[in-house]
Parts: structure tokens; sequence; C-alpha cells
């Protein structure tokens, strides 16, 4: 029970009045978020869940969580949330987990070999390899072609050791570098960040063809 989980889900905000954020969009008749945060609260490793959600939304969830969950205003930014999740869990010591809220799939197996090569390395997140060749474009055209066998796809859970953490978003905000994700920056400041094995079902649900298929895991498959 010593690890803490950050579940940035502010985004979107200036979407609101249009299309609903996908984290709150239903997934077997539950809100993908909450489906993610309880899949998390199941694991004994987990010490406690910190929900970074847009501020307008604050005081309608804040009167709803368990002992474990703790709802927080987000930033602006994905990293500036994250940052204020931080800034809430206080005493943690252990490992922080930085877990995308539309990614209801991930699993245990990926979860906690990523907690065990942040506590021995400092900083690891969950690796698949590219299907496709990637390139690099400006100006409309290809300028590069990175060697597709030296590529992998990032997913989440990204686990740090708590003072790694700290120092790469302290950085950050000092050097005004707002990255994508944790892990990324924190390669970029020297640490060692270790890749875990991720698999294809912890996939970003991210265009309304993703939601139809996790509707259909979901039905054949559950949570698993
Ligand atoms: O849009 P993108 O995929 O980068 O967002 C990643 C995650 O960061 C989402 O779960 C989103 O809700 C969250 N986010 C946030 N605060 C922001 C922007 C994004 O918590 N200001």
């Amino acid at each position: 029970m010593s690890v803490l989980v950050i579940v940035p889900a502010a985004g979107a905000g200036a979407r609101f009045g249009g299309d609903i954020p996908k984290q709150f969009r239903m997934l077997g008749g539950r809100a993908i978020l909450q489906r993610v945060v309880e899949r998390f609260l199941f694991d004994a490793n987990v010490q406690r869940v910190v929900v970074p959600v847009h501020e307008m939304l604050l005081s309608t969830v804040a009167n709803s969580p368990g002992e474990r969950v703790q709802f927080v205003a987000g930033g602006a930014t994905r990293q500036e949330s994250v940052t204020r999740g931080l800034e809430a869990a206080g005493d943690v010591q252990d490992v922080v987990a930085i877990h995308d809220a539309v990614r209801p799939f991930f699993s245990y197996e990926t979860f906690h070999a990523a907690i065990a090569a942040a506590r021995e390395h400092g900083a690891s997140f969950p690796a698949v390899p590219v299907a496709d060749t990637i390139h690099e474009i400006a100006n409309d055209r290809v300028i590069a072609t990175p060697d597709r066998r030296s590529l992998v796809a990032a997913q989440t859970p990204q686990c740090f050791r708590v003072e790694v953490l700290r120092d790469v978003l302290a950085r950050a905000a000092r050097e005004g570098d707002d990255a994508t994700d944790e892990a990324g920056l924190a390669a970029k400041y020297g640490y060692v960040v270790k890749p875990v094995a991720g698999d294809s079902l912890n996939f970003k649900i991210t265009r309304p063809e993703d939601l139809v298929m996790a509707e259909r895991i979901f039905a054949e498959w559950g949570e698993e």
C-alpha cells in the first residue's frame, strides 16, 4: 500500500458544452474514469488515487469519493495537472504512477512490472513495438525516417520514484518544458527510464471508433 496513482483527467475543459471529454463517456454503463479509478483501488499496492479534474467539476465530484480517492483542481496543461496531483500527495515515500484517464484496460501485470522497474531504476513506462513506419514531416515533406526497430510507443501507467518525479516536474517548470509524457522528460534530464512490456489492449480511447472497440471488448471480456 505504498504507491500513489495520479490520473490526470482535467483535459478538454474548453470543449465543455460540446463534446463530453472521453474520460467521462460511458463504458459498460459507467464512466471510463470511474472504471480506471476502481481498477487501481482493487490493487493492494495502491495507497491513494489522486484525480486532477477541471475546476468546474470539482464541487460536483468532491462529495463522492471514498477515502482512498482524492479529486483536486487540474491545471492548464497535463503537466500542470500532474504537478497539482503530486502536491496533493503529501507524504508519499515510494513510487508514483501516472495513468491516462482513457486507458481502462491496463493490466496489473504491466502495472506491477512498472512499479518494480521504477523502484530499481528510478523511472519506467509500458512500451509497445510500433507497427507502422513513422516519418517525421515538416512543410508537408518527409524529412526523416527513424528506424522502426528502435521505436516504441509509450503507454501508461508510467512509474517514478517520488523524488525523481518531483525533480523532473520542478525542472520542467523552471525550464519551460511542456511534454506529452513524463518519461520523456525524465530521460531528457538524465534519469534512467526503463521500458517494461505493454500490450495492445492497453490502448488509449482517443477517437470515436476506439470507444466502439472498447465497448466490444468490455462486452466480450469484462475488464480483463
Ligand atoms: O490530451 P491528452 O491525450 O494529452 O491528455 C492526456 C491526459 O491528460 C488526459 O487524461 C487529460 O484529461 C489530461 N489533462 C489534464 N489537464 C490538462 C490537459 C490534459 O489533466 N490541462
